[in-house]
Order: C-alpha cells, then sequence, then structure tokens
C-alpha cells in the first residue's frame, strides 16, 4: 500500500516537473525586425498576403502604443532596453548637449556611444553577459559600446545610405540568416528605414505609401522562405515591430500653422531649443525667464507646453536629466514652426503616443508563439521582458511586465524559472516522502 502510494506520488512530480525542464532546455534563437514609422493600420488598405499569413501562423497585436516620445530613436531604445525614456535618456532624435549649444543628428551618432550609454543596458549586452551570441544588423544603438563592450557583430548604416532598395533587403536578410545559422547567433536585430521616409517625404495617404507596404510584405515572403531555406523554421522566434506612426502634416491654407515666435522672443527668452522638427519642441528658457516663456507658450494655440516638472506621469519623462526644462507637444498634424516655415515634411510623428496615428505594429512567429492569435494592444515597453522570456535569460532592470505577453507565447516558464521551479518540486518530493516514512 504504502510502495504503491509512493510510486503514484513519484509519478505524479514527475509528470508535473516534466514540461518545465523540457522548456528550459530548448532555447531559441530571436530576430527582432523593425520597419521604421510603420503605422498599425498602414496594411489595412493595402493586399498583403505575408503580412496576413503572419497572423495565421503566429500572433499580431492589434496595435502598439510606442512610449513618448515618439521618434525612432528614444522609442527603439525602449524596446531594446525596456525602459522609459526618462530611464535611458536618448531624449530626442537629435542628439544634443543643452549647455554647449551642440546638435548631433540621429544618423551622426550611431557609432557614438556617449549619446547612448547612460547607464541603461540593452538587450544585446545583457544577453552577451548570459553566454549568448547577439548581433545587430542596422538597428539604432547596435554600433555603439556600453560600459565598454560592444555587440558581437554589428553593422552601422551610413548616413546617406538608401533605405528603401528591395534588393539590398533582401541580401540583409540572407546575411542575417546566415549568422543564425552558421555562425550559431542566438538574438539578431534587423533595421529598415522604410516606411518612415516615404510616409514623411509624401505622406501617410499617398498612393507611395501603399507602394512600399507591398514591398515589405514581399520581403515578408522573402523571410518566410529564407527561414525554411536555413533550416530555422523550429528555432527562431521573430518578433516583427516599428516605433512609431505617422499622421499628415497640416499646412496652408486648411489650418494656420504654428509659428512659435509670434508668441515669445526666442532670441531673447531661451538659450537652447530644438524646434522645427515635427509635433515635438524643447526648449531652456534663459535664467529667471522660465515663467515668462511658459506663460507665453501657453497663449499659443494648437499645442500643449509643459514645465519639466509637471510633466505627466504617463509620459515618463520627467525625471531625464538631460531633456530640458521646457516640453511643447504640438496638437496632431501641427508642426512646431520657430520663425518662419521652412519645413517640407508632408507626414511626421512626434506626436502624443494616445493619438491613433502614433500607434504602430506588432506581428510574431516561430516555435514559441501561438498560431492565429490576435491580442489586445499593448504598450511597446513590454517587448523586452518577453525577448528575455524567449531568449530565457535573466532580465536587466526594466519597467516592462511579462503578464502583459503572456497570452501570446506557449513558454511555461518565466525568465530565470526553470532553476526555482526545479527546486520547488525538489523539495515538495522531499516533504511528501518524510510525510510517507511516518505512514
Ligand atoms: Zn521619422
Amino acid at each position: 500500500m504504502r510502495l504503491e502510494l509512493f510510486l503514484l506520488v513519484t509519478v505524479a512530480i514527475y509528470a508535473a516537473a516534466k514540461p518545465l525542464s523540457k522548456a528550459a532546455g530548448t532555447r531559441n534563437k530571436l530576430l527582432l525586425i523593425s520597419f521604421d514609422g510603420f503605422r498599425w493600420d498602414y496594411d489595412h488598405d493595402v493586399d498583403t498576403p505575408n503580412l496576413d499569413q503572419l497572423l495565421v501562423d503566429g500572433v499580431k497585436a492589434k496595435y502598439i502604443t510606442p512610449p513618448m516620445l515618439t521618434m525612432t530613436a528614444p522609442s527603439h531604445f525602449t524596446t531594446i532596453t525596456g525602459r522609459w525614456v526618462e530611464d535611458h535618456e536618448v531624449v530626442h532624435n537629435m542628439m544634443f548637449n543643452a549647455t554647449t549649444n551642440l546638435k548631433v543628428p540621429y544618423k551622426k551618432t550611431l557609432t557614438k556611444s556617449k549619446w547612448w550609454d547612460n547607464g541603461v543596458l540593452p538587450l544585446w549586452i545583457t544577453a552577451q553577459n548570459q553566454g549568448l551570441k547577439t548581433g545587430s544588423f542596422y538597428f539604432p544603438g547596435g554600433g555603439v559600446t556600453y560600459g565598454g563592450q560592444a555587440v558581437n557583430k554589428a553593422i552601422v548604416e551610413m548616413s546617406g545610405h538608401p533605405d528603401d532598395n528591395e534588393t539590398e533587403w533582401r541580401h540583409n536578410i540572407d546575411r542575417v540568416m546566415s549568422w543564425f545559422s552558421d555562425e550559431n547567433f542566438n538574438l539578431v536585430t534587423l533595421y529598415y528605414g522604410e516606411p518612415d521616409n516615404v510616409g514623411h517625404a509624401k505622406g501617410p495617404d499617398h498612393p507611395d505609401r501603399k507602394v512600399i507596404i507591398k514591398q515589405i510584405d514581399r520581403t515578408i515572403g522573402y523571410l518566410r522562405e529564407a527561414i525554411v531555406r536555413h533550416h530555422l523554421t523550429d528555432k527562431l522566434n521573430v518578433i516583427i515591430t516599428s516605433d512609431h506612426g505617422m499622421t499628415t502634416v497640416k499646412k496652408r491654407p486648411q489650418v494656420d500653422e504654428i509659428i512659435l515666435n509670434k508668441y515669445l522672443n526666442l532670441l531673447k527668452l531661451a538659450s537652447f531649443e530644438i524646434l522645427d522638427y515635427g509635433g515635438f519642441g524643447i526648449l531652456t528658457p534663459r535664467p529667471g525667464k522660465e515663467q515668462e516663456v511658459f506663460n507665453a507658450l501657453s497663449n499659443a494655440p494648437n499645442l500643449t507646453v509643459y514645465k519639466k516638472n509637471e510633466i505627466p506621469e504617463s509620459f515618463h519623462l520627467a525625471k531625464s536629466e538631460r531633456l530640458p526644462p521646457i516640453v511643447i507637444v504640438a496638437d496632431l498634424g501641427f508642426n512646431l514652426n520657430s520663425r518662419f516655415i521652412v519645413y517640407v515634411n508632408k507626414g511626421d510623428h512626434g506626436y502624443h503616443n494616445r493619438e491613433m496615428d502614433m500607434k504602430t505594429i506588432f506581428w510574431a512567429f516561430g516555435p514559441d508563439f501561438k498560431k492565429n492569435f490576435l491580442s489586445e494592444p499593448f504598450d511597446s515597453i513590454h517587448i523586452y521582458p518577453l525577448m528575455c522570456k524567449l531568449l530565457q535569460i535573466e532580465p536587466a532592470p526594466h519597467n516592462g511586465s511579462l503578464s502583459v505577453t503572456e497570452n501570446l507565447n506557449n513558454c511555461v516558464l518565466s525568465a530565470g524559472g526553470p532553476p526555482g521551479a526545479r527546486l520547488s518540486a525538489l523539495l515538495l518530493m522531499l516533504v511528501l516522502l518524510s510525510v510517507l516514512a511516518q505512514l
């Protein structure tokens, strides 16, 4: 009788513990792809068979919400670190020093660590520190060092590099696939500069936007074929996402465009400014002029002005040391012109992340993802812990939550779970054995 009970308990514990050890033993690879400026609904009015198939074979979110501020460098760095912008301090696409008035455009910072390495470790480095091999192909932040440590293999996009060459897009996929299959990389991040460029130059409603979405769709089809060709179907998880959406810039005669110098003398009142850059502006008032600047901007139409220490909690910007004391967010579609209208973009971003036009995409497929699952929207900050879970690594401190994405995947365990779960099973067995010994 006691022996039968013992066997029953042993089998029950073994059965309970089995899926844990199986999950812990299978570490699949991860490819993160970002298509810059892919608004959440860009595929709704274009024939996209390959993107549609991603939902059949995997998961899709109705949309995802990028962090404030909705620009390439800050948003990508939130995705790859799981930290809010106020923590990782990549606070604009135009990197700057408000004291020296130095301004460096995003593409000129791609190999300069001082703009990216502010003490927060991105996923590549955290994964490498736990024995994984990682690579970055054009991904924002991938080309610099963090605490002196570089990404194992990083290819950096040069200024002026054409973003829309479909042949090169395919070539880049082939190279990344060989990193996985021939060089045994665990994590690669791959970045494409479209459809952002077309969205800026022509506007999101222009027919050329549909043309570039079709090109992206063909590229996804090519990716699926390449995964099969490299025998990675059962080993590679893929996440496809983006950094922000795009909206049509409002111009005369449709609206009265904002010219900030009408409301305050910028030269006299501000010592530093980044304006004429879409819907998001920053400035440093001259000493003692903060209230005057704030009052003047409060009277300007079609924008909201914030003192840094009064920025809404939901922006997750207020704690930033790099951010200047005054932040301006224009109403959707308005550009913050400083003195003249020199602005040529027909589409832009940088607006409030609650605006539907700023929402962006999320698809995922691979051995650890469910099939045919349409997820409710979530914030892009939660992608980071999901990636750590898929790679079975211990995440660095982050602001995301695994519970938000738990519906998307088949993984039984969270990162760091296997040892703890096995220990619990062992303790349970010891307790039961001691009970049995007393029977
Ligand atoms: Zn852009």
